[in-house]
């Protein structure tokens, strides 16, 4: 048993609070690489923003948990190491399946977890997250647990359709639960097809596909009905349309490729929507540099050198995202 404190690893309660008070969202980007890790870290730094790492499926079944959880213990001392005294980083499991998995990541140092029981009958979905929120808090673990369903594919999460959170159940599942922040799905979705062309319309001056608005109403509704309490949104990738002809202009297929638009998540920031997950532009930032580098470099084999500039693409879409879009730059508490 590793408690995440002695990680110098923080959890969302305190961070949570400040970000719905203060209107703005905290980032929680998806890693698997250590460029990735790197590449948030650098970006936390100089932008002073708090930072939510968070492990999928895919990236234990890629890395493996304890290795990553390495990683995030070595994300601390290198925020240190480049001059942030008092970093707040947050090891967070996404998507968390089972209760045992919750508790295994518990265990070994995670700060934060996901109980995602969105799939399961609504008493199911109760009963876990609250035997979750039970063994977590012992620990001061905070849990974010998930009421409606997003579509789109996300490593092993996989939903055809999407159901939007019902405002009439948020108060009964997050007393029932106890759980520290709630998911909710009003339209945004996961990978880097969040919508199919019938949903969308296009514009006619680009060709691209334009998606549909985020449910905002459904968003002031579970407001009301939870006056601050954490809201968070998954599937919040914007695919930025640069990157995606980058990649296709250097041997990629990517067509139709569409996001959630950065205005809409801004708006949906300064809301009671204090974490936003965004794993999709960071793989697009990655693969975009690295096809044009080896397209252009077509002599050189050395990973470091087309790693370098996917890690500084990376950081750059970070940074972009905390001071452009989230607005969590120079919130530390310190
Ligand atoms: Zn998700």
């Amino acid at each position: 048993m590793v408690n995440y404190k002695e990680l110098g690893l923080v959890n969302t309660r305190e961070m949570f609070k400040r970000a719905v008070a203060g209107g703005y969202a905290i980032p929680a980007f998806n890693f698997n690489t250590m460029e990735q890790m790197q590449a948030i870290v650098q970006a936390a730094v100089e932008t002073k923003s708090p930072v939510i790492m968070q492990v999928s499926k895919g990236a234990r079944n890629y890395a493996n948990a304890t290795i990553l959880r390495y990683m995030a213990e070595g994300a601390v001392a290198y925020a240190k190491e480049l001059g942030c005294e008092h970093p707040e980083i947050v090891l967070h499991l996404d998507h968390g399946d089972s209760f045992e998995l919750c508790k295994d990541c518990i265990d070994m140092g995670f700060s934060s977890v996901m109980y995602d029981g969105s799939s399961l009958p609504y008493e199911e979905n109760i009963k876990i997250s609250r035997q979750v929120v039970e063994y977590a808090h012992k620990y001061d673990v905070t849990v974010e647990c998930e009421l409606g369903v997003l579509a789109g594919v996300e490593d092993e999460v996989v939903a055809e359709e999407s159901h939007y959170t019902k405002p009439e159940e948020v108060i009964d599942f997050s007393t029932r639960t106890g759980c520290d922040s709630l998911a909710i799905s009003i339209g945004t979705s996961h990978g880097a097809y969040k919508f199919k062309p019938e949903q969308c319309t296009r514009d006619p001056k680009t060709g691209k596909l334009v998606p549909p608005p985020l449910a905002f109403d459904v968003l002031h509704e579970i407001e009301k009905k939870l006056p601050g309490f954490p809201i968070v949104l998954h599937g919040s990738s914007s695919v930025p349309q640069d990157e995606v002809d980058t990649i296709n202009k250097y041997g990629g297929n990517l067509p139709d490729a569409v996001g959630i638009p950065e205005e809409q998540l801004r708006e949906a920031s300064k809301s009671a929507v204090c974490k936003i997950n965004i794993d999709s532009d960071s793989r697009l930032a990655m693969t975009a540099a690295v096809r044009k580098y080896l397209a252009e470099h077509p002599d050189h084999f050395d990973p470091r050198q087309y790693l370098k500039p996917a890690r500084e693409n990376m950081k750059k879409m970070y940074i972009h995202k905390i001071v452009d879009v989230l607005g969590s730059n120079g919130k530390l508490a310190q």
